[in-house]
């Protein structure tokens, strides 16, 4: 029914998250309608993340040059970590404004069933960064969900036993049950931070 690169807009459109089928005809036939400089502008955007946005050496978070902005910032405490999920869980945190240490992304949540194991996350460079550097407090703040609990209470035995003298905690409770990090409002996070509990 439709041109062949018609139907290609809309099959790369449905494979985003939360885009189902209706929803990327819609953003199909949005793109056709719009002048050629605004749609190449959305395909210039994706091209330029793909090529310049890596990870940072030190903490994992996205970054365009070797460090990224919150590594590269001198006020921030290097003595306390955040450890999280995802890049995307550093923005609700930062949000929240109760944090002032830097972070550590995971990239994942420990899954055995889906074969997510220890040596699939930056758990190895967490421990490692953590030992002998003057950190003295990790803040694991892994979603709430069975992967995230099962991820702190793993990377909580290890550093007790890599670094026993670091205090982690985790995030006190209030956050939503097996939710998401990104999804909670910055009040709430910014609670949960405050009452955090070792762990
Ligand atoms: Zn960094």
């Amino acid at each position: 029914m439709l041109a062949p690169p018609v139907n290609r807009l809309i099959a790369e459109l449905s494979r985003l998250p939360g885009i189902g089928q209706r929803t990327a005809q819609r953003l199909a036939f949005h793109v056709l309608r719009v002048t050629d400089e605004e749609a190449l502008a959305l395909a210039d955007a994706i091209r330029e993340v793909k090529e310049t946005v890596g990870q940072c050496e030190v903490c994992f978070n996205l970054a365009v040059e070797d460090r990224c902005r919150i590594c590269q910032d001198e006020r921030r405490d290097g003595a306390k970590v955040c450890v999280v999920e995802q890049p995307g869980d550093v923005i609700p945190i930062e949000r929240s404004g109760e944090w002032g240490g830097r972070y550590h992304v995971l990239g994942g949540a420990l899954s055995p069933i889906d074969g997510v194991d220890p040596e699939h996350l930056r758990i190895a460079e967490l421990l490692e960064r953590v030992s002998g550097n003057g950190v003295g407090e990790v803040v694991v703040a892994t979603n709430a969900t069975t992967t995230g609990e099962a991820t702190a209470l793993y990377i909580a035995d290890a550093l007790r036993e890599r670094a026993p003298d670091v205090a982690v905690t985790r995030l006190a409770s209030g956050l939503p049950v097996g939710a998401d990090l990104e999804y909670a409002d910055e009040i709430t996070l910014g609670r949960a931070l405050r009452g955090r509990q070792q762990l």
